[in-house]
């Protein structure tokens, strides 16, 4: 690096659109066109040889499709390249276990989403104290929420640019996140203390020096019941309609309501996620978490035949997966937060954390008594405590005895892979 000192820094900024109605429709269509365009990929794959999966072969059949259907033609050609890239990356991620084998996208749901890979298509440009101005391909000028100094006009340079953008589509309607890189000064060492972290069931996240970080439920009682009777409304909507008919406007309207208060409970838990993660970063400089395996999570809310757990149904069921995924989140801003303030993550494999006593290093049978305590029975120790910080405790031993897994390549190992499916398929 010729400048001393400074480190580069990739980051996103999401910011809200203001689309008239129609302009909205477009980019709908757009989306889902990219989404057939992947669909279209995908069967491509499954009737390839083996060997002839290669990216210009897929480029190759992608630009005859174009030629051959129109309505593939209304995605703007970056648009349609970036389908493609993604679907290749979503294979590499596959084969070095990061996430799942790619599969179809189903038209209700798949979220719905382009991508503007180049940032010069952009022509960010800021209007108004509170207003940008985006150039969004085959759409034209569109106003955006200005919350963010971006580095655009005299701001921007080769090292200080947005990159891309990505056009997302949520119950709040579409916004824009960019792809933005800039240049800035390198942190100081942190020289704050070491740290382990489990992401327990009763505590969201528990550190080992005793911290807990704790959360109200994302949505309040009187905003639980009318998603409660929101969905029976949407279930008694759905049963009287005539099967082959198209979703009545009123239970449309039923959808949206619900996805509107899901999107609020979403917005909230990033909103806590962001803090916490900030706050965890600034005070440690080494933060260590372990690789969640998601096999054996539910394997302990199962509980055993002698003990079973309790409230199985909502741990292994779609708790199971916002928790992975809310895990993979987690651990995705400490990656970043902790770099930005000159500390570092680490990973270790989990095993054995939740089921160790931290005092003594053993797992003796029957020692943990509840989700909440946990009680050693190794006669010699006796150790009782919160389970969540005990597993906490032995996160950071582990990666003091050096089982720390390298970096990066610990989210690719095929060993990795066998033994749990890591909860981030991005
Ligand atoms: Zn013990």
């Amino acid at each position: 690096m010729d400048q001393v000192g400074l480190v580069k820094r990739q980051f996103g900024h999401r910011a809200r659109l203001a689309l008239s109605p129609a302009q909205a429709a477009v980019l709908d269509g757009q989306a889902h066109t990219a989404r057939t365009a992947w669909n279209l990929l995908h069967e491509w794959w499954q009737l390839c040889r083996r060997d002839q999966r290669t990216l210009a072969a897929a480029d190759a059949v992608i630009r005859q499709a174009r030629k051959e259907m129109d309505w593939l033609g209304q995605l703007p050609a970056q648009a349609a390249q970036a389908v493609l890239k993604t679907y290749f990356q979503a294979w590499k991620n596959c084969w070095e276990g990061r996430a799942e084998a790619p599969e179809f996208k189903a038209r209700f749901r798949t979220p719905l989403a382009l991508d503007i890979p180049q940032g010069r298509d952009l022509q960010v440009v800021r209007v108004h104290r509170r207003w940008g101005m985006v150039n969004i391909p085959k759409l034209g000028r569109v106003k955006f929420r200005w919350t963010k100094d971006l580095p655009v006009g005299r701001r921007a340079d080769k090292d200080n640019r947005i990159t891309g953008a990505r056009l997302v589509k949520d119950a709040l309607g579409w916004h824009i996140a960019f792809r933005i890189s800039v240049l800035e000064p390198a942190p100081a060492p942190h020289t704050g203390p070491e740290v382990g972290i489990d992401a327990g069931i009763t505590i969201p996240l528990a550190l080992s020096d005793g911290t807990d970080f704790h959360h109200e439920p994302w949505l309040t009682e009187k905003e639980q019941a009318r998603l409660l009777e929101l969905e029976r409304r949407a279930a008694h909507q759905k049963s009287c309609r005539t099967p082959g008919e198209p979703t009545s406007r009123r239970l449309q309207h039923t959808y949206d309501q619900i996805a509107g208060l899901r999107a609020k409970a979403k917005r909230r838990h990033l909103d806590w996620q962001h803090q916490t993660t900030t706050t965890i970063a600034k005070t440690y400089g080494t933060v260590v978490v372990e690789q969640l395996p998601i096999t054996n999570m539910v394997k302990s809310a199962k509980g055993t035949v002698d003990h079973p757990g309790t409230g199985v149904a909502q741990k292994s069921g779609l708790n199971r997966v916002i928790h992975a995924e809310a895990w993979g989140r987690t651990t995705g801003f400490l990656e970043y937060k902790t770099r930005r303030h000159g500390g570092s993550l680490h990973k270790v494999p989990a095993p054995g954390t939740s089921q160790r006593c931290h005092a003594c290093k053993t797992i003796t049978p029957g020692s943990r008594e509840s989700q909440a305590t946990f009680v050693c029975k190794n006669e010699a120790c006796g150790w009782s405590g919160n389970a969540d910080t005990n597993a906490a405790r032995n996160v950071l031993a582990d990666y003091r005895a050096g089982h720390a897994l390298a970096p990066a390549a610990g989210r690719c190992s095929r060993q990795t892979r066998k033994r749990a499916k890591p909860p981030t398929a991005r």
